[in-house]
C-alpha cells in the first residue's frame, strides 16, 4: 500500500484534504513537495508527506535535483531534493539561482524560463546553504513540469513543452534530460 510519491506529484485536490507539511496547492491540487510517503490523516482531515531520509549533503560541483519554490525578478530560490529521484537527501536544502546563471546568454525575464513548481536539475557552485546553484549546462534545466492551465504533465516536443491534457505550449530552460519525451 506504501507508495512514494516525487514533488510535484498529484495527491488530491483541495476539497478533500487540507494541505499540511510536505506538500503544496497549485490550482485546486494538492501536489508533493518532497520525496515520501502520503498520508492521508482522515481523522484530521490533512495530508502530509512522510518524507524518506538519506544522510547525505550536497558539494560544489555536485549536480542535484529540486524544486522551484520561489520567483522573483532576479532570482529564484529551489528546494534541492537529492542527487536523483531515488536517493533523497535527509533534509531538503535552499538553493538559490540568479539569472546571471541560468544561462550562457543574457536573459531578462527568470518567469519565461522556469515556473514554481518546476523540477530542475541544477549544479551546485558553494559548500554551505544557502546552495549557489547553476543552470549553464544543456543537460542543467527543466526536467519535469506541469501545465500553467490545467496541472497535467507537460511532454517535451522539439524545443516546447506541450500539455498532454490541454495541449496548451509553454516554454522552459529544458534540460537535455527532460523526463517525458514524445516518443519515448
Ligand atoms: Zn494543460
Amino acid at each position: 500500500m506504501k507508495r512514494v510519491v516525487v514533488p510535484g506529484e498529484m495527491l488530491c485536490v483541495e476539497e478533500e484534504f487540507i494541505p499540511f507539511e510536505g506538500v503544496y496547492t497549485l490550482n485546486g491540487v494538492i501536489r508533493a513537495n518532497v520525496i515520501g510517503i502520503p498520508i492521508y490523516d482522515t481523522v484530521n482531515r490533512r495530508i502530509y508527506i512522510k518524507p524518506i531520509k538519506n544522510p547525505k549533503k550536497p558539494k560544489s560541483g555536485d549536480i542535484v535535483i529540486g524544486v522551484i519554490d520561489r520567483i522573483r525578478d532576479e532570482m529564484a530560490t529551489i528546494k534541492i531534493i537529492g542527487y536523483d529521484i531515488i536517493t533523497p537527501f535527509k533534509h531538503i536544502f535552499t538553493g538559490i539561482l540568479h539569472i546571471s546563471q541560468l544561462m550562457e546568454s543574457r536573459v531578462q525575464n527568470l518567469h519565461d524560463y522556469i515556473k514554481l513548481g518546476d523540477f530542475v536539475k541544477v549544479r551546485i557552485l558553494n559548500n554551505y546553504i544557502p546552495y549557489i546553484t547553476s543552470m549553464k549546462d544543456p543537460k542543467l534545466g527543466v526536467i519535469l513540469a506541469y501545465c500553467s492551465k490545467c496541472g497535467s504533465q507537460l511532454i517535451k516536443i522539439g524545443d516546447t513543452l506541450k500539455c498532454t491534457k490541454c495541449n496548451n505550449i509553454e516554454s522552459r530552460k529544458i534540460s537535455v534530460d527532460y523526463m517525458l519525451i514524445k516518443g519515448k
